[in-house]
This record gives C-alpha cells, structure tokens and sequence, in this order.
C-alpha cells in the first residue's frame, strides 16, 4: 500500500512509524496510509524552513514573482492530474475538483503581483530635512494548517501569499486527503522554489500541536471546523505568534416575495448540494421571506429528483460521497432526529440506497426548521438544507444576526434598495446578491465574522500580505551642513 510522507527541504522522507488510513470514499477502501509526523519530524520540517528562510528573503522580488508565474502554467496544465488525485481521496466529482484548482490558481495570480504588493510608502519631508518611509518585511516562518475540503485551493489561500512576502512555510494537511499537498509541493519546487521554502508535514493533532509550540514558528494560518480553530488560536496566541484560524458556517440564503423564484430554487440546489455540501461557504439555510415558500421547497424538491448522485470519477455525477463513514452516518443522524424536533423532511435522502460501501448518502430537504432545533443550530457539512419560514426582511435578519456564525450569507431579490439594505445590516464577512455562494476573488480577501474566524485578517488577497509581513518604518535625515545642537525636547515636527 502507498504511504504518503512528509515533504522536507525538497525531498520525501519521514519513517512512518506511525500511520493512518486514507480511504477512497467511493469504494470505502483504505487504499493508501499516510504518515502521522512526531514532535521530532515537525521540528526538522520547521529547521529547514528556518534555514532557507534568510535566502528566499534575500531573493530578488522578480525572482519570487518568476515561480508564481511558472507555477500558475503547471497548475493550469496539469489540472485534470491534480483534480484526479483529489477526487481519489476527497471523493468530490471531477469538475467540482477542477474548479477548486482553477480558484487556487488564483491565489497564485495574485502573488504573482508581488512587486506591487510589498510596495511600501514614503513621506518627504516630514520635518525639516526628515524623510519617512515604510517597508514590508517577512514575519519569518510560518505554519499553515488545512481541512480535508479544500485540499488544493486553501493550501494555496496560504502558502502563495505566505511564500510571495518571504516567508518560508510548514504546511500540514488534512489526514483524510493528503495527496494534493504532496503534489503541490513538487510543482512548486519544479517551478523553481528553493528547496526548505515550502515544506509538508503530514499528521494529526501531535503535528499540530508541535507547530503551534515551536519558538521558530511566527505566524499561524488555520482552516478547519469551529472548536479546532477557536483552539488553535488560543494556543497559538498564548504562544505569542499572529494567527488567523477560520472556523465554520452555517450559511443562509434568503429569499424575498419579489426575487426570481425559479433561478433561487436552482441556486438552492447548486449552493446546498455542490460538493455534497462539504463546502464552508454552502448554503444549510433557506430562509424564505413571505409567501415564497411553497413554490420554493416545491422548485427544489423536483430538482432533487434529477440529481445523479455517484463516484466522483464518473462524468455522469454531479455529487459524489462523504469523506468518512462516521462522517455520512453523522450526517445521517441530523435528517432522521430533524421529525422528532417538529421539523417536516420533505426529502429523506438517508433513505436512498447506494451499491458498494462507498460513503455516498443522498440528499434531503428539510422544512419548518427554526432556532433551537439541532438541524438548525449545528454545522452539518452535509447535503442538508433547512427552510426556516419566516414573515419579513426584519425577521430573516434578525435570524441571521442571532446565529452564532458568520462567514457567508445571500439575498435573492429584484429590488436594490434592499439589496443594500441587507449589505449594511447583515452581520457577516461575505455577502452575495443573487449569487449563492459569495466567495471573493483572489484580489480581494476572504474571512468570515464571529465563530467564523478567529483573529483579525481574512485569508489571501491584500489582508494576507499584511498578516504575513511587519511593518518597519524608517525616519531618516542626512547631513546638511547646518551646525549640530544638543536638543533635550521630545522631537517635535513643527
Ligand atoms: P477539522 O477542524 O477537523 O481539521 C482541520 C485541520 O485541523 C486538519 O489539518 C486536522 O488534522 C487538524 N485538527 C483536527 N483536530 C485537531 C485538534 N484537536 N487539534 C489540532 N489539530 C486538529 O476540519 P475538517 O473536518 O478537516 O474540515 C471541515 C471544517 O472546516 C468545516 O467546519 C468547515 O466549515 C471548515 N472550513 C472552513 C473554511 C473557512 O474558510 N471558514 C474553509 C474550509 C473549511
């Protein structure tokens, strides 16, 4: 069986004294294992990133920008290779895969603009003779940690912008699908990137742990489920390093009286069931405004019916399995408990039956859902979506602002007065009108609000570059002849 190691100042090594499975989640099969890093292992994929480290910051800024550059043509080259390795261990459909490279590759764009990017600023004579300018400098090593539904775009939300600002980075992937991590590792040193800018560490939470207690580590970038990220930051922080630890969602999309009920109904369908619902920015609620609701549980409840539900490697499906059986019977658990708690299951997709011991589950929908109900309140990552009737715009905000999350929402309506309205009163990070799932294109930064993310910068875009540098500011005066004064005053600018 194949054991995927770590990846350490450009090589694969690591003992895998200790290992775990990593299953196909179409077949159930345990087809390869990956090696769980000790304290020890972590502490020499941090020493080689320290080592290079002072090289990459020395390195011409055209230079740096030049790897982007080679890696954005691998990467939209070898696409279908490196969607195929996702598909075989995350299970989502080949296209879905596809579409997470393609998003990756902008973040990679995006460093590629690095000369603008560190540009810093300047002010001329700030005193007499004074000059202030400000650079950008490298926080130093940093570590950056991934979940297992992402596994190429938000290493790369991390590590491109990380790399770009020179830094050097140890990554540690998702157990469940670590693969993809490897791979981008290689084409980054095939780019050109030096070898100890970029290394993986492959591992669970003794990886973690290792990472977030080094004195070498400056700076932690997290991307996981909610507890995890909320400990993640706490620790690091005590541990005095800057860190970013994205949690959760539970995101809703509202439908008013007046929207398109028809194309909502099918973005629905797309935000809440795509990629098996393993999305933190898919759509769990609907919240239907007035008397839209049955027109719109009908819309989405004959669109269930067409749904091609199978391994992510035949073309013909469009969603494929879970990533663990715990994870679909867990799953599972939210849709059969949702009666008890008052609700209506419109569709029971715990019913469908499946060949093979694939972790495949179909999808459900699931009316009367209101606050308090474990449907309601819990993230479930699954294909899940609750219909929360409600009566006005007020209500459905006021819903939205009461929940515990916050990373994205939607609107779905005709009328741009209160399109606006809901952008200034909704308290989350990211807002999409008429459009499902709001993720932000590389230029601007992505990041959720309360139990979303912990911390203070988004991930990639222009927040990263400032949660991956410092700030020196530099106040300079040269000689100019006039006789020298001894001066015991605060310096004053006037
Ligand atoms: P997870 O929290 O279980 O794992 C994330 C990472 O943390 C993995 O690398 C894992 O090995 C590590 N980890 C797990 N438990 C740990 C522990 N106790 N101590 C230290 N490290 C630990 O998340 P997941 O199941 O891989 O991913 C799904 C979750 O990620 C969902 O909650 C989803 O909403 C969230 N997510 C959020 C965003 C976002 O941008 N906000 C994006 C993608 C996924």
């Amino acid at each position: 069986m194949t054991t995927i190691r770590h990846f350490i100042h450009g090589a694969e090594s690591g003992e895998a004294a200790r290992t775990l499975p990593v299953y196909d989640p179409a077949t159930g099969e345990a087809h390869r294992q990956v090696a769980a890093a000790s304290t020890a292992e972590v502490g020499e994929a941090i020493a080689a990133a320290k080592a290079a480290q002072p090289a990459w910051r020395a390195s011409s800024l055209i230079k740096r920008a030049d790897v982007f550059f080679r890696l954005r043509q691998l990467l939209a080259e070898r696409t279908d290779e490196l969607a195929a390795i996702v598909t075989s261990e995350h299970g989502k459909v080949l296209s879905d895969a596809a579409g997470e490279v393609s998003r990756g590759i902008e973040n990679v764009e995006f460093a590629a603009g690095l000369l603008h990017l560190l540009k810093g600023e300047r002010s001329e004579q700030v005193s007499r003779g004074v000059d202030v300018h400000s650079v950008k400098q490298p926080v130093g090593v940093v570590a950056a940690i991934t979940p297992f539904n992402f596994p190429v775009m938000v290493p790369l939300w991390m590590v491109a912008s990380a790399i770009a600002c020179g830094n050097t980075v140890v990554l540690k992937p998702s157990e469940k699908d670590p693969s993809a991590a490897i791979w981008l590792a290689r084409a980054f040193q095939e780019a050109g990137l030096p070898d100890g800018v970029l290394n993986v560490v492959n591992g669970d939470r003794e990886a973690v742990d290792a990472l977030l207690d080094s004195d070498d580590i400056a700076a932690v970038s997290f991307v996981g489920s909610t507890p995890v990220a909320q400990a993640i930051y706490q620790r690091a922080a005590a541990n005095g390093k800057r860190v970013q630890a994205l949690g959760g969602a539970k995101n809703h999309m509202v439908v008013m009286p007046d929207a398109d009920i028809d194309g909502a109904a099918a973005a629905a369908v797309s935000a809440a069931y795509g990629s098996a619902g393993e999305r933190c920015m898919a759509v769990s609620v609907l919240v239907a405004v007035g008397d839209v609701a049955d027109d719109l549980v009908e819309g989405i409840r004959s669109r269930i019916a067409q749904l091609r539900i199978g391994p992510g490697t035949d073309p013909a499906s469009e969603m494929g399995p879970l990533i663990t059986r715990e994870h679909r019977d867990r799953v599972a658990s939210y849709v059969s408990g949702a009666e008890a708690e008052g609700a209506t299951v419109v569709v029971d997709g715990t019913r469908k039956t499946f060949e093979g011991d694939g972790f495949f589950v179909g999808v459900s929908l699931i009316d009367g859902v209101r606050p308090g109900m474990k449907v309601y309140e819990d993230e479930i990552f699954g294909p899940v979506l609750a219909v929360v009737r409600v009566d006005s715009y007020q209500e459905a905000v006021e819903l939205i602002n009461a929940n515990a999350f916050g990373n994205g929402t939607a609107i779905f309506t005709r009328d741009g007065g209160t399109a606006r309205q809901f952008e200034f009163d909704v308290e989350v990070g990211m807002v999409g009108v008429n459009v499902p799932i709001p993720v932000p294109v590389g230029a601007f930064s992505f990041g959720g609000w309360k139990k979303s993310l912990f911390g203070d910068s988004h991930i990639y875009g222009p927040e990263s570059i400032h949660f991956y540098t410092r700030s020196k500011v530099v106040t300079t005066r040269w000689p100019d002849h006039t006789p020298a004064q001894v001066d015991l005053g605060f310096p004053s600018n006037h």
